[in-house]
């Protein structure tokens, strides 16, 4: 199978799925989401791959979706169509990486931005590089209700969930990791090396008894809420879609409504 915005690599037990569109910060285009969903259900099928790696080649995890893209393409959506496109491509495709019955790793640097925060916060665990940073500014730049997937309370806990998605803020990895929402911090050089080590342990448990002990664990998670929850803000997300905010933001163009966050984030 050969992509055209992803590239897939098998490394021992592993196999790596990149976003690979380094020219563009590995922004998350319709076909890269689709590329790197049917990459996934590869991996899953695959008896020799015993860990799934999430990746970006350059120097940015991914910036999150491709915005010149949905300018063009998707500007005048009506509801319905949004919703469709939405469900599919950012929650279906999200909760896929969630449900996945192998062990996944994120491995982080540089960007990792709204939809790219969904991705690396729907793996098990997350690995990053001391030049990662994670943000998810779409209240102040695009008018939206952050972004289709709210797993922000879960990863970094509600106090600091509030004060990320309301500053629009960038949390750098350090800050990450103190807050439990990443596994490890390495130098930006060993990345790749501490990924695999941790693939490599991973990947030495007994594959069944691994799957039913994720099983258990996201499970855990759902009796606490979690999709219940994860359903819910995707509908209010959706509702701030259609808000008067939104509208006038949109006839102001995305470019605009991204050089406003600038400002009022701070950065
Ligand atoms: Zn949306």
């Amino acid at each position: 199978m050969t992509y055209e915005c992803i590239s897939v690599e098998k490394r021992g037990p592993s196999a790596w799925i990149f976003h690979n569109r380094p020219n563009a910060r590995n922004a998350e285009s319709q076909l890269l989401l689709d590329e790197m969903d049917q990459a996934l259900i590869e991996a899953i099928g695959d008896e020799e791959v015993r860990v799934i790696v999430l990746a970006g080649k350059g120097d940015h995890f991914s910036a999150g979706h491709d915005l010149k893209e949905a300018q063009i393409n998707r500007a005048n959506l009506t509801v319905e169509q949004r919703y469709a496109y939405e469900e599919q491509r950012y929650y279906d495709y999200a909760l896929r990486i969630w449900d996945c019955p192998k062990p996944t790793i994120a491995s982080v640097q540089g960007a990792c931005v709204a939809g790219a925060f969904i991705v690396a916060n729907m793996c098990d665990m997350i690995v990053a590089s001391d030049d990662a940073f994670f943000a998810d500014p779409v209240c102040h730049s695009l008018a939206s209700a952050a972004v289709e997937v709210l797993v922000h309370p879960w990863v970094m806990g509600l106090r600091a969930a509030h004060e990320f998605l309301l500053t629009g803020r960038r949390m750098p990895a350090e800050e990450a990791l103190r807050l439990g929402m990443i596994n490890r911090l390495v130098r930006r050089a060993e990345l790749e090396t501490a990924t695999s080590e941790l693939a490599d342990k991973v990947a030495g448990a007994y594959p069944f008894a691994t799957k039913l002990v994720k099983r258990s664990l996201k499970r855990t998670a759902d009796i606490q809420g979690f999709r219940n929850a994860l359903d819910a803000h995707f509908d209010t997300h959706q509702l701030s879609h259609v808000s008067d905010e939104y509208r006038k933001m949109r006839e102001g163009g995305l470019a605009a409504g991204i050089s406003r966050a600038k400002s009022t984030t701070g950065r």
